[in-house]
C-alpha cells in the first residue's frame, strides 16, 4: 500500500483509525494548509508495483493514460491527488419497493435514497424489477401528452437552432467547481448562500446561451440544466440542515462548521418537491421501513 502525505511530505495516515476517518483527516490537513496531498508509491517492492500496474491494466487503464499525459512515474515520483469529497446524500425516495412517488417510476441503487454499495444497488434493482413487471401487467398502455411532447420538442429546438453561443461541456465544468467550492466538504452558511449567488448568476448569464451542434451535445444541454438543479437542491438542503452530522468513517459528511454538534431535533430527512413548478424544502420524519418478502 502507498502512503498518504501532505505537501511537508508528512505522514496523514499512520494507523488503523486513521485509514477509518480518511476523508476527515484529508479534508482538515487541506483546510489547514498542508496540501496539496499526494501518494508515494515509491518504497513500495518491485513485485507490488507490477501487481498495481496489473490491476490498473484491468481495471483503471485511465489511470495510467493519466500518468503518462502527466510524464509521472510512480516509482520515482509523487503522484499528487484531489480530494473529491462525496458531500452529496441526497437522492430519490422511494417506499420499501422503491416506488417513487410518481406512479410508474421506481428508483434503485445510486438513485435512490439511502442505499449505498454494490450489494444495496443490486439487491433494490432486483426488488424494482420485479415490483415494475408486476405493475406493468396491471397499467394501461401509456399515452403521451401531447403538450409535454411539444414542450420538450421546444426545448431541444432552442438548443439546435442557435449557431453560437456557450457550450455545454464548458458551463457544466464551471458548475462542477459549485459544489466543491462552496458545499465541500466543511460547510459554512454565508459560503453556501455566496454558492447560490455563482449559480443563479450562471444560470441567468449562461444557461440562456447554451447551443449544441450535434445530438450528442444537445443531450449535454439537457444534462447541464439538470445539473444547475441537482447543484441547487443540494445546497438549499445543506443550509437548511443547521447542525453536523457524520457516519463514523467521515465519509458522507455533513459538516457545518457554524453549527458544529449533532442536533437530536434534526433526526429527520429534508425532504425537496417541486410544488406549483417551485423548488420547496419541507421536513419529514425518517420512514420506518418494512421488511420486504
Ligand atoms: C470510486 C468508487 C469506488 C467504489 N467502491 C465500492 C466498493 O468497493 N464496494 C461497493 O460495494 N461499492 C462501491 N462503490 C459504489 C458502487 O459503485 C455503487 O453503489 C454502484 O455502482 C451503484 O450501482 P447503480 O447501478 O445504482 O449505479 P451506476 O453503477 O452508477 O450505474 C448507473 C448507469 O446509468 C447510466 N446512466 C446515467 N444516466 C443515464 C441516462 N440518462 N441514460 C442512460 N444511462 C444513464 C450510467 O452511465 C451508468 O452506467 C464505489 C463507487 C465509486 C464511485
Amino acid at each position: 500500500m502507498g502512503t498518504l502525505v501532505n505537501r511537508h511530505g508528512e505522514k496523514v495516515l499512520r494507523d488503523k483509525r486513521d485509514s477509518s476517518q480518511r476523508a476527515f483527516l484529508m479534508a482538515k490537513e487541506i483546510a489547514e494548509g498542508r496540501g496539496p496531498l499526494y501518494w508515494d508509491f515509491r518504497a513500495l517492492s518491485e513485485e507490488t508495483i507490477q501487481a498495481y500496474e496489473r490491476e490498473m491494466d484491468h481495471e483503471y487503464p485511465v489511470t495510467k493514460q493519466w500518468l503518462n499525459q502527466k510524464g509521472l512515474d510512480f516509482r520515482k515520483d509523487l503522484i499528487p491527488m484531489q480530494l473529491v469529497p462525496a458531500a452529496i446524500n441526497g437522492a430519490l425516495l422511494t417506499d420499501e419497493t422503491f416506488r417513487t412517488s410518481l406512479p410508474g417510476l421506481y428508483a434503485a441503487g445510486s438513485s435512490c435514497a439511502y442505499l449505498l454499495g454494490l450489494s444495496q444497488a443490486m439487491v433494490s434493482g432486483h426488488i424494482a424489477g420485479e415490483q415494475a413487471s408486476e405493475d406493468a401487467k396491471r397499467f394501461p398502455d401509456p399515452v403521451p401528452e401531447a403538450g409535454q411532447l411539444a414542450q420538450v420538442q421546444k426545448l431541444v429546438k432552442r438548443y439546435t437552432k442557435k449557431t453560437d453561443g456557450v457550450n455545454p461541456t464548458d458551463l457544466e465544468t464551471a458548475i462542477r467547481t459549485i459544489p466543491t467550492d462552496y458545499v465541500g466538504y466543511f460547510k459554512d452558511g454565508d459560503l453556501m448562500k455566496k454558492g447560490l449567488e455563482r449559480l443563479a448568476e450562471l444560470r441567468t448569464q449562461s444557461l440562456p446561451k447554451l447551443f449544441a451542434k450535434n445530438p450528442h451535445e444537445t443531450m449535454r444541454c439537457l444534462e447541464v440544466r439538470n445539473i444547475f438543479d441537482m447543484v441547487e437542491m443540494h445546497i438549499r438542503a445543506s443550509l437548511m440542515r443547521t447542525e453536523t452530522r457524520l457516519a463514523k468513517n467521515g465519509l458522507w459528511p455533513h459538516f457545518r462548521l457554524d453549527y458544529p454538534h449533532m442536533d437530536p431535533q434534526w433526526e429527520k430527512l429534508v425532504v425537496v418537491s417541486k410544488v406549483n413548478e417551485q423548488m420547496t424544502l419541507t421536513t419529514e420524519p425518517i420512514p420506518d421501513l418494512k421488511e420486504c418478502v
